[in-house]
């Protein structure tokens, strides 16, 4: 097995390959020997599971889940990279690369056509440009997953696990736990990278909720009703959302009351059964009036 970790064979692999990172597409790859291995005993829980990597890179993690998994299936946006995988994924005959845009892929299609009734993982290194596209991407698709293990921003990995309820939560922190618990697992350094970013990491992970926390057609009205509220954070929840649902304040004074919420409450002072509470009757006066 190539050492991808070492910078001798990276400089290499480039070389021969003619490659050069592409700053705009997020290539910044593991030379840390310790995270890869860490994330893929982190995110693939048992046997016979099946593990999506977004973005293989040079292959540095898909090799470590090629070990844990029965298959891999990653997904890679930069065809300058085909060369280069044949030669590092070579000698492991679980994986499997579909070349194109996460962003742009039918999952549903894919999880027919790559794992058959397999329980899927999803593991990644994300580009950190597009880190909450794909999170929400892979979370409204009709396909289920064990977990999703990635490596994200330190920043973003605090706002995705923060508490709901809390200052330092967000419109996808909601979007995020509605459908799962989140767990920040490890820091990873930016010079475990290479081209070495200018941002911290860490890596966190999202267990969906054996029970969800609401019915499917509540998800909708509930986000909505969430971007509005964070989207005006100094403002009170009650002018927040008067804003941005465009709800008269006498409906919302009512809705606010049938929850027992003060008018000056802030949106982020709103813990997750608080917000779902409000949402519905939110809803419910709406339809009525
Ligand atoms: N997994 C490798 C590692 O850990 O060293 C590389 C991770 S690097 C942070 C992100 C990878 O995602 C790059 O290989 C990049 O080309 C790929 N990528 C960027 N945008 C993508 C997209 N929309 N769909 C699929 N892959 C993408």
């Amino acid at each position: 097995m190539l050492n991808l970790t070492d910078m001798q064979t990276i400089r290499s692999i480039a070389k021969r390959h003619s490659f050069s990172f592409s700053k705009g597409l997020g290539q910044n790859f593991l030379i840390d020997p310790a995270v890869c291995p860490a994330i893929a005993e982190y995110g693939i829980p048992h046997n016979g599971c099946a593990a999506l990597e977004v973005g293989p890179g040079f292959g540095v993690l898909t090799q470590q889940l090629a070990q844990y998994a029965e298959k891999v299936t990653a997904v890679e946006i930069d065809h300058r990279l085909q060369s280069v995988l044949q030669e590092t994924l070579g000698e492991f005959s679980n994986t499997n690369i579909v070349w194109g845009d996460i962003l742009k892929l039918d999952l549903k299609q894919l999880f027919a056509e790559q794992f058959g009734d397999l329980p899927v993982a999803f593991c990644a290194n994300l580009p950190y440009y597009i880190t909450s596209p794909i999170l929400m991407h892979l979370l409204e698709s009709e396909v289920s997953f064990v977990s999703m293990t990635v490596m994200v921003q330190k920043e973003a990995a605090d706002r995705l696990c923060a508490q709901v309820g809390s200052r330092a939560a967000g419109a996808v922190t909601v979007a995020v736990q509605l459908r799962g618990q989140a767990e920040y697992l490890m820091d990873v350094p930016r010079d475990s990278f290479y081209p070495a970013p200018n941002v911290d990491s860490a890596v966190i992970r999202i267990t969906p909720h054996e029970t969800p926390l609401c019915a499917s057609e509540e998800i909708e009205p509930l986000l909505k009703m969430v971007k509005a509220g964070f989207a005006q954070r100094r403002k009170t929840a009650m002018n927040a959302l008067s804003a941005g649902l465009g709800c008269s304040k006498p409906l919302l004074s009512e809705a606010f009351g049938q929850c027992g919420l003060a008018e000056t409450v802030r949106f982020e002072q709103l813990d997750m059964q608080t917000l779902l509470t409000l949402s519905r009757t939110i809803t419910g006066l709406s339809s009525q009036s």
